[in-house]
């Protein structure tokens, strides 16, 4: 028998059904989708994972959450001030930004994306680096700023193990870069010499951060209740305010700190196989056509790179089984890639507001020319699919929520997916809600974590330096 709650929340977590005329055919589409659709047992299953694999990483076991100190102590407190400078490598522009705080708010912002060629990005680490330290220095010099001592705050959003607040070394390369060197060494000393070597301008890097963290600490400007910080972008990741006595990972000497951010890293969640029991045919296939096969698990059930890849697996495999544009076949959509998850948030839409114009138009870029029945089936899956997204992202949230036992949380949120999905947002406000009633809780969008949050970043690193002199 299950308990009130429980019905409500397994009540709550299911899709609207698929209505067809064809009901043999509505059936088979149901069988063969309810691989993609969780049980309240198994999110509960899912949470009580999350919660050991965060105990183990915490206390230093093998686990597939790394729990990376971030060696941030403490959020801004308004008193951060003056000109600093950001460099955002990871996310989909590199980008340096000058940015003039007041009071903790930035009040001026200068920013510069530049291209990275694709020979960069995979050969040697030493050009890469001096490549950025040029656009560094192209930058600043451009501002007439070659004379002034400029703090900057490193955004390197890969995962890395840090030994302090400026060290991070680099543990694996992500997304599209692959410079074997860098692997073990530290992105920080990189930049610092590559900076050296120009000796054309005072820049100090002072910390290294990564957007989930300049995330949280964004949010905090415009919430002072956050606590969390979340990606919903390319890939997805979340970090969170931890009593500093858990924490046993602690290099550099403590100082009395009550409290330090904490990198989950949980883009790798069930790398180590404890997240297996939900992984689907599609999952399967979706993992073998990616650049890293066998990682990044949780990330593949969720982020903004897969979900539509995801989406596209399932059309596909509904169009081969004679389910799907029974009147023509699409030669496009078999291509790896194609369906992009824009295309999922179009559609999504479309369900949203009860009508067909966006999936028409998706589906025409395929060449396809749906019936009526193509385009629920099609409105179905993307509904499927990001419906899991969203449960299994609201499932780890709520976990997190019960584990850090603290009156009110709000979460800061970026990331593209989040931002343009339309009902990811609502999903997650409902499932987080069910998951963990008791808990009260606010997301919020933090705007350009990766930005803004690494030039306060660098102001709380330049406050904490000063205050141990
Ligand atoms: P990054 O994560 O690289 O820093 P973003 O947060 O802008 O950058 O995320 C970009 C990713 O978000 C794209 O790769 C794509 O997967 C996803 N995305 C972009 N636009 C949309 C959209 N309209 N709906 C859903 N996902 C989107
Ligand atoms: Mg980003």
């Amino acid at each position: 028998m299950m308990v009130p709650t429980e019905r409500v929340l397994h009540e709550s977590i299911q899709v609207n059904a698929l209505d067809l005329t064809d009901d043999v055919k509505r059936q088979k589409i149901a069988n063969l989708l309810t691989q993609m659709r969780l049980s309240s047992a198994t999110a509960r299953k899912i949470q009580d994972i999350f919660r050991s694999e965060m105990n183990k990483g915490i206390h230093l076991q093998p686990s597939s959450l790394q729990m990376e100190n971030t060696y941030i102590p403490e959020l801004p407190d308004g008193t951060e001030e003056g000109l600093f400078l950001a460099l955002d490598l990871g996310g989909t522009n590199f980008r340096v930004l000058l940015l003039e705080l007041v009071n903790g708010v930035v009040v001026r912002e200068d920013v510069k994306k530049y291209h990275i060629d694709a020979h960069l990005r995979t050969d040697s680490g030493i050009p890469l680096f001096e490549y950025l330290a040029e656009c560094v220095s192209n930058f600043v010099i451009s501002e007439g700023l070659q004379d002034v001592e400029l703090p900057l705050g490193f955004t390197f959003s890969f995962p890395m193990i840090q030994h302090s607040l400026e060290i991070g070394i680099l543990v694996t390369w992500t997304k599209s870069f692959n410079c074997p060197d860098v692997v073990n060494k530290d992105a920080v000393q990189l930049l610092k010499d590559a900076l050296a070597r120009r000796g054309d301008t005072r820049v100090k890097v002072v910390a290294v951060l990564n957007d989930t963290t300049g995330t949280l600490i964004q949010g905090a400007t415009q919430d002072r209740h956050t606590a969390i910080g979340l990606i919903l972008g390319t890939g997805s990741n979340a970090c969170y305010l931890e009593r500093a006595d858990k924490v046993e990972h602690w290099e550099p000497e403590r100082h009395g700190e009550r409290e330090v951010i904490i990198d989950i890293e949980w883009g790798a969640f069930g790398d180590n196989g404890v997240l297996d029991f939900i992984k689907t045919e599609f999952d399967l296939e979706n993992d073998a056509n990616s650049l890293m096969v066998n990682s990044f698990t949780f990330e593949k059930y969720i982020s903004g790179k897969y979900l539509g890849e995801i989406v596209r697996i399932i059309l596909v495999r509904l169009m081969k089984d004679g389910l799907l544009f029974t009147r023509q076949t699409s030669e496009s959509l078999l291509i790896p890639g194609s369906f992009i998850t824009d295309y999922v948030s179009l559609i999504e839409q479309d369900t949203v507001d009860g009508c067909w114009l966006h999936t028409k138009e998706v589906l025409a870029k395929f060449h396809i020319v749906p019936d009526e029945e193509d385009i629920k089936i099609v409105q179905y899956v993307c509904e499927v699919a990001s419906n899991r997204a969203a449960l299994l992202v609201s499932i780890c949230l709520a976990t997190l929520l019960d584990h850090m036992e603290r009156e009110e949380v709000t979460i800061a949120v970026d990331g593209s997916l989040y931002k343009h999905h339309p009902r990811l947002e609502s999903w997650m406000n409902k499932y987080i809600s069910l998951l963990t009633p008791a808990r009260k809780f606010k997301l919020i969008h933090a705007q350009d974590g990766s930005g803004k949050g690494a030039a306060i970043v660098a102001a709380i690193a330049l406050r904490i330096k000063s205050r141990l002199e």
